[in-house]
């Protein structure tokens, strides 16, 4: 061979080379990972994901069921014959049990709720019976009301004051509220402090019965007997055990007396089916309800109160039961110290094959070719911990018990948590912490989407694109309704949370119909995109394990982080404006002139001024970051030797804790997140910049400005910190 071309050819190959490395490694080791992760998606086979989700969905298995401590040890049997350290961690919790559940209309006429599904003839998991567990709201107060019928839609903030401005009070009523436009414990949370009494929440035909499709058997949408069950645990105010805030809820914990428990509903609530809902519906009267209130129901829906009369009477037994977390560990080979941890829960409402098991089979799938390869040598650099948690559905319970349990051993050793949930077809979702957003969208730019072809990236992004939406891959951020909200929210540790969906809907969420038979028709046939989420999920772990120099990238943070800013100075501006607005209306009686008089709706009153909030501190912590940035961005830190590495990653594993304030979110102080955190009134959707944001919108301005600067004070913290990695480097 000539030298020129071997000249050339090096020049090419230095340049593909270059080109790929990836976040965290160096060109060599770039090669050296690729190889693995090929290495590690041939050992992947999809039917191991249909045999273990026909076995562990096979019958009910929600927290306390011999059937779901039978998966745990099963689970904990596979993990060691795959080379695993494992053992079963066990806490015991409040999980309370429908004893009595009746509800009945009283007046106009008489009619009592069915409160049971109709089993298919096609699936005989719907055919259990007795096992299959009885629907109901978990941590609903006791409670016996009877009072007269108002419906309130979703029962969101919005939906109340369009009821005041119709003279409707709940005060002393029951509410009958829709299920989605919120996580569900938002209802009777909001229902109880505008006064009512009781809350009904049923799934409307309009949102996921045959007005969005066939219903199943035909079709994957709820049949007119299905019900949605689910926690109303005030989650937003802590997660995990009701008895236990802040610690583990081991066998001999200190406990909360129950009737001091602050997260259990102040009002009982109960979820019922459409067929129940349609005879108390069509018993209200009053006005009829605004055009986007109105359902998929054969009824004119009026609003109310009355004239029909609701009684509801709930009793549950309060049992403390076993929750048993699988944890399994992988040593690592180089950094054993260091914890990359990778989690799913176990436990689900009734069969569960969507919701959780389909993404624990994949975590499954993964940790078993992660073992494969590690008999063949090539051991993980850090340590890899797979959990499957218990008692997730009633509210995290067996994740956040075991991090408030293990908070010294996660400070000292986790670097990240992956979380996966129930998974369906479709396009990847992920959110979670922006330093990792730069590593996973390397990640999602090399995985086929199975269906197409192309990279997840680029279905994605085509899907923007059609959308009209920004078409830039970016992390959402997280707030709540998975096993991440310990690891992120409460101890900084930072978090994903993936899983594909978008062209999997349906009606089966949380009801009898999420089975097997289901699944397997509806939401992931042949099980391709479980293979994918193992392939994307194990990627992200194999490379959060033998990354050189941790893969947190600054740049997609701050830019996140400043449009958040952003957001929260336009949001305070547009208020102001609206209130101006609102308030010259009200001066030129306008409301009054413009409205039906048949309506008799009252005339509102003047908004308050909205003052000027002092964004400074703020903006200045952030522009002094942004130096930070830039520098931590220029400094190649993989070409430090290995003893210096080593120091940077334990630096660039504590970055994230920077973030938290000790003292936690005001009224909230389990969440300890300034970045993200679960709303306090929307419950699973995120407030981003919380402590800023919900004050402003709650418009507590004096509250507002403490939170600026407090923020403030964290995000120059966190500055500290960055610029000890770059003088590092
Ligand atoms: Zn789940």
């Amino acid at each position: 061979m000539k030298k020129q071309y071997v000249l050339l050819l090096l020049c090419v190959w230095s340049q593909i080379a270059l080109a790929q490395t990836i976040q965290g490694f160096t060109s060599k080791s770039t090669q050296d990972q690729l190889a693995l992760e090929t290495q590690f998606d041939a050992k992947l086979k999809k039917e191991n994901l249909d045999e273990w989700m026909q076995f562990m969905a096979a019958e009910p298995h929600y927290v306390g069921t011999e059937y779901g401590k039978m998966n745990a040890e099963w689970m904990k049997e596979q993990f060691e014959s795959w080379g695993y350290d494992v053992e079963i961690d066990e806490y015991q919790v409040l999980f309370p049990y429908p004893k009595l559940r009746l509800l009945e209309l009283t007046a106009p006429t008489a009619f009592k709720a069915a409160l049971s599904p109709e089993p298919i003839a096609e699936d005989k998991y719907t055919q259990q019976g007795e096992a299959l567990l009885p629907s109901y709201n978990a941590f609903s107060t006791d409670g016996d009301v009877t009072a007269e019928l108002v419906f309130v839609n979703y029962g969101v903030p919005k939906d109340y004051e369009e009821l005041e401005k119709l003279g409707i009070d709940v005060k002393g009523k029951i509410v009958i509220a829709k299920y989605y436009g919120s996580w569900r414990g938002i209802k009777p949370k909001l229902a109880a402090e505008k006064g009512a009494i009781g809350c009904i929440i049923y799934s409307d035909p309009a949102d996921d019965g045959y007005v969005q499709g066939d219903v199943y058997p035909e079709g994957a949408f709820k049949p007119e007997t299905g019900v949605q069950r689910g926690s109303v645990m005030d989650m937003p105010l802590y997660p995990g055990d009701v008895l236990t805030p802040g610690y583990g809820a081991t066998k001999n914990a200190k406990r909360l007396d129950r009737k001091e428990a602050p997260t259990i509903t102040k009002i009982p609530v109960l979820p019922i089916s459409y067929a129940d809902a349609q005879p108390f519906l069509e018993a209200l009267n009053g006005p009829v309800a605004p055009s986007d209130w109105r359902g998929g129901l054969p009824i004119t829906y009026h609003i109310g109160p009355g004239p029909a009369k609701v009684h509801l009477k709930l009793e549950f037994d309060w049992q403390l039961k076993p929750a048993y977390n699988v944890i399994a560990k992988l040593k690592g080979a180089v950094y054993p110290e260091e914890w990359v941890m990778r989690g799913n829960h176990h436990d689900a409402w009734v069969h569960g094959a969507s919701d959780p098991v389909s993404g624990m089979v994949a975590l499954m799938e993964e940790a078993r070719a992660v073992g494969e390869l590690a008999k063949a040598g090539q051991k993980p650099k850090r340590t890899i911990v797979y959990c499957a948690w218990d008692a997730e559905e009633p509210g995290l319970i067996g994740s956040t018990e075991w991090v408030e349990d293990h908070q010294e051993v996660l400070k000292e050793k986790a670097v990240v948590y992956i979380n996966t949930d129930g998974n369906g077809r479709g396009f990847l979702g992920v959110g979670g912490s922006h330093t990792l957003e730069t590593m996973v969208k390397e990640i999602a730019g090399s995985i086929e989407d199975p269906q197409t072809g192309v990279s997840l990236v680029e279905r994605r992004a085509a899907a923007a694109k059609v959308a009209n939406r920004d078409t830039d891959f970016r992390l959402s951020a997280l707030g709540s309704g998975s096993d991440y909200t310990p690891f992120i929210q409460h101890t900084g540790i930072p978090s994903l949370n993936l899983g594909f969906g978008g062209e999997s809907s349906g009606g089966e969420y949380h009801t009898i119909f999420d089975t097997y038979s289901h699944y397997t028709r509806f939401k992931d046939p042949g099980f391709d995109y479980g293979i994918t989420l193992a392939k994307t999920a194990g990627h992200i772990t194999l490379r959060m394990a033998n990354a050189d120099i941790l893969p947190f990238e600054m740049k997609a943070w701050y830019k996140t982080v400043s449009e958040y800013m952003d957001e929260v100075t336009e949001t305070t501006e547009a208020m102001r404006k609206q209130a101006e607005k609102q308030q010259q209306l009200v001066a030129e009686n306008a409301y009054v002139i413009a409205a039906d008089p048949k309506d008799n709706l009252k005339a509102p009153e003047a908004e308050k001024d909205i003052p000027y909030l002092d964004f400074s501190p703020l903006q200045n912590a952030l522009a002094s970051v942004k130096t930070s940035v830039h520098d931590f961005s220029k400094t190649d830190l993989t070409s430090l030797s290995a003893s210096k590495q080593k120091m940077v990653n334990a630096k660039l594993k504590d970055l994230e804790k920077a973030l938290l304030s000790e003292s936690g979110l005001p009224r909230r102080p389990w969440f300890k997140h300034q970045i993200y955190a679960p709303g306090f009134y929307t419950g699973y959707g995120v407030k981003t910049l919380p402590g800023v944001r919900e004050a402003i919108e709650q418009k507590n301005f004096e509250e507002a400005q403490e939170q600026i600067e407090k923020l403030a004070k964290t995000l120059t913290a966190f500055k500290g910190k960055l610029d000890e990695i770059v003088k590092m480097g």
